[in-house]
């Protein structure tokens, strides 16, 4: 056998590991034949042969279990390696659910794989999977994610799903120009619950799909309740907006675009009323995400890109993305009256937007100074807590009486 730290030759005939022994490798073929055996009263039965690509021995890898086989070489073969400390390190930065999913089958393996063989030799098979560190965590965390998504989702048929609304301030005319709905959980034990507690769950699971168009349908019933009230006090002001948040997953579903025309053409909106708030991300195929946003703005939605400047709303998407709005991400916002640097990037933005003609919001404004250096830079929007946090359709409705 030649071997070095990740590739390992064996001649035709020779042992990679016994049956019985301690584990800590697992293999892929790169080439050759693998014969996997198992002694019975009998003597060895063979219980597969593997060939390029297969991967063995990966079991003793995940539950420190001795190997249930016999491997050998049955031509000349040549192994990758993979190392126990590889596979805990992919496995770890899985899903939990997934990670115990793993642990589950395995367990049932073994155990059905000691109930056919001869039980004085598999009595170690037999061993409870290892208590390491991580596995009563992973155990809490999977079943906790679980437990969390089922409550969601009887959330969502309860009802307990609000949808509150920030106002966009006119930064010029000094008024509302429109609003930005975004969904909190109002918990019957734990009170209201922010949308960051428990979008990313939703994310991970279909849950999104049905969320997003319950506040998309909601976001425009109230809009128009909004839009009444202010037309009543206010005759010719101009007509208010309500953004989305639309997330990757929504973006992928095949009929979502029909989904969301049917629902703004029933509820009777333009789709002009509603700006559609993108924060991209890697897990959408780009193409895809320009084909869709095309299509948006030929309906005639108003698109923003969100929370600019982090994470994957990148300058790319500016190449190909025909936004009409972009949103300055408040993590800059924030910084700018403590940062020169921060300060220089807010302007940077804002002129890139003006020279692309978009229009722009600045995020987080918390600050009467905040909001005055933003105006002077001449961009449109603003929104934070200073201007309003988020707030119920009946407080929006009572501001607008009082005309804002
Ligand atoms: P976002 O789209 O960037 O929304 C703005 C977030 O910043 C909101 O948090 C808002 O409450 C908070 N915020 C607004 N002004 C200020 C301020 O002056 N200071 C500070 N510190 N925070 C401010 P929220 O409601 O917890 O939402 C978090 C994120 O969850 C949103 O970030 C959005 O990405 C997502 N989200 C919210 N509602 C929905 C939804 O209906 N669908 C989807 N897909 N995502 C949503
Ligand atoms: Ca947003
Ligand atoms: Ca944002």
């Amino acid at each position: 056998m030649t071997q070095n730290l990740f590739t390992q030759a064996f001649a035709s005939g020779t042992r990679i590991y016994s049956e019985g022994g301690q584990g800590d490798i697992a293999y892929v073929i790169q080439s050759g034949l693998v014969e996997l055996t198992s002694n019975n009263e009998e003597g060895p039965v063979t219980l597969d042969v593997l060939t390029k690509g297969q991967l063995f021995g990966e079991m003793s890898l995940i539950d420190n279990a001795a190997r249930t086989a016999t491997a050998t070489a049955i031509k000349d073969t040549v192994l990758t390696v993979i190392s126990r400390e590889q596979f805990k390190e992919r496995l770890n930065n899985t899903e939990p659910m997934l990670r115990m999913l793993v642990r589950v089958f395995i367990a049932r393996y073994r155990l059905s794989f000691s109930q056919t063989a001869d039980a004085e030799h598999n009595s170690q098979l037999n061993s409870p999977l290892p208590d390491d560190a991580m596995s009563e965590e992973t155990q809490l965390l999977a079943i906790g994610k679980f437990r969390q998504e089922n409550e969601l989702r009887e959330a969502l048929k309860n009802e307990e799903l609000q949808v509150h609304y920030q106002p966009l301030l006119n930064l010029k005319t000094g008024v509302w120009a429109g609003f930005e709905a975004l969904v909190r959980w109002n918990h019957p034990t734990r009170g209201s619950i922010p949308a960051l507690e428990f979008i990313s769950l939703a994310e991970e699971t279909t849950l999104i799909i049905p969320i997003g168009l319950y506040v998309l349908r909601q976001a425009c019933k109230d809009l128009i309740a909004i839009q009444k009230e202010r037309s009543r006090v206010i005759p010719d002001a101009p007509p208010l907006f309500v953004g989305v948040n639309i997330s990757s997953k929504q973006l992928a579903e095949i009929d979502f675009i029909e989904r969301i025309v049917e629902i703004v053409k029933e509820i009777g909106l333009h789709p002009s009323n509603i700006k559609l708030e993108i924060t991209e991300s890697m897990t959408v195929d780009y193409e895809f995400v320009v084909k869709w946003v095309n299509r948006c703005k030929e309906l005639g939605f108003s698109l923003a890109i969100d929370d600019f400047g982090t994470g994957f709303s990148s300058m790319e998407h500016l190449l190909e993305l025909d936004f009409d709005t972009l949103k300055i991400d408040q993590a800059f916002i924030k910084k700018m009256h403590q940062n020169e640097k921060a300060m220089k990037l807010v302007k940077g933005i804002v002129n890139l937007s003006r020279a692309f003609g978009y229009s722009i919001v600045a995020e987080g404004l918390e600050t009467e100074q905040d909001v005055d250096t933003i105006r002077e830079m001449a961009v449109e929007y603003g929104q934070g807590y200073h201007i309003g946090k988020p707030q119920s359709v009946e407080d929006i409705l009572e501001q607008v009486k009082n005309a804002v």
